[in-house]
């Protein structure tokens, strides 16, 4: 049967890390992606991926799901490989690389999500669709169900793709500038979506394009311009001098 319930206290998970990276380096052609990074990151926490354009913050995230090609290191879901944790990660793509022109409406694209949960052979039914409803109901979007998911506001497609992952409860989102573009109304709908979930127990990580919310919106950052600059509380390493390394032209990778 499919668990539609969520675990505050994560008591199997005990401490290890939602997810944890070691010597990660990515290379799509000739220059690397990602360099070499070591990551830790915390349950729990509102989790922010900044750096510039091309830093590697859509590639960081990808790897989490072994959809980009890893050319070297490691990437561990609560100490295990993906595959066999794919349940406890959603996944929210950045906006622009999705095809919208499919022709589904916001519920199937909410109802969707539920599949990797059911195995491939299961088949949608009324607990389905009843859990799709609810998730498009939490991000105020109970009226556009069969919206063709084309003809939704850039808004209205991010918070389709919030639905999706709720409906998926996971431990973990992966979300891929779900600000990006948004109205203020949009934007504090899932940030306080999120920062419920949190409160349960979620670990939220997400590309983030705006540095001035950064320290508002979140609790932990990562600095990412290909290698990684520096990660931890926002109190600690958000600051000016790390914003500058973060933010220089163009890193050097830098060898070992
Ligand atoms: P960001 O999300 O920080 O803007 P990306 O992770 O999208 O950065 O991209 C990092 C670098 O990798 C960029 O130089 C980009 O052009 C390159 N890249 C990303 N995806 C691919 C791909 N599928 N094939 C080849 N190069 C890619
Ligand atoms: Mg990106």
């Amino acid at each position: 049967m499919m668990e539609h319930k969520s675990n505050p206290n994560n008591l199997t998970e005990g401490k290890i890390p939602p997810i944890e990276i070691k010597n990660l380096s990515v290379t799509y052609r000739t220059e690397p992606a990602l360099w070499n990074i070591d990551l830790k990151l915390p349950e729990g926490k509102m989790i922010a991926i900044v750096g510039p354009n091309g830093a590697g913050k859509s590639t960081l995230i990808k790897t989490v799901m072994g959809i980009v090609p890893i050319t070297a290191g490691k990437v561990s879901v609560y100490g295990k490989s993906y595959s066999k944790q794919r349940t406890k990660v959603a996944y929210v793509p950045q906006r622009g690389s999705v095809d919208w022109d499919f022709p589904t409406d916001a519920l199937d694209v909410v109802e969707m999500g539920l599949y990797g949960k059911l195995g491939w052979l299961r088949r949608p039914n009324s607990k389905t669709r009843k859990i799709a409803k609810e998730c498009l109901e939490k991000v105020g979007l109970e009226d556009y169900s069969d919206r063709q998911i084309g003809q939704l506001s850039g808004g209205q497609q991010q918070r389709v793709f919030v639905a999706r992952a709720l409906a998926q409860d996971p431990q973990i989102y992966l979300m891929d500038e779900p600000l990006n573009g948004v109205d203020v109304i949009t934007e504090n709908t899932i940030l306080s979506i999120l920062e419920k979930l949190r409160k349960e127990g979620k670990t939220i990580v997400m590309v983030h394009h705006d540095l001035q919310t950064v320290d508002k919106y979140f609790n932990w950052v990562v600095m990412l311009n290909r290698n990684l600059i520096a990660t931890g509380p926002i109190e600690k390493v958000f600051t000016k001098e790390n914003l500058d390394k973060t933010y220089q032209e163009k890193q050097r990778v830098s060898l070992r």
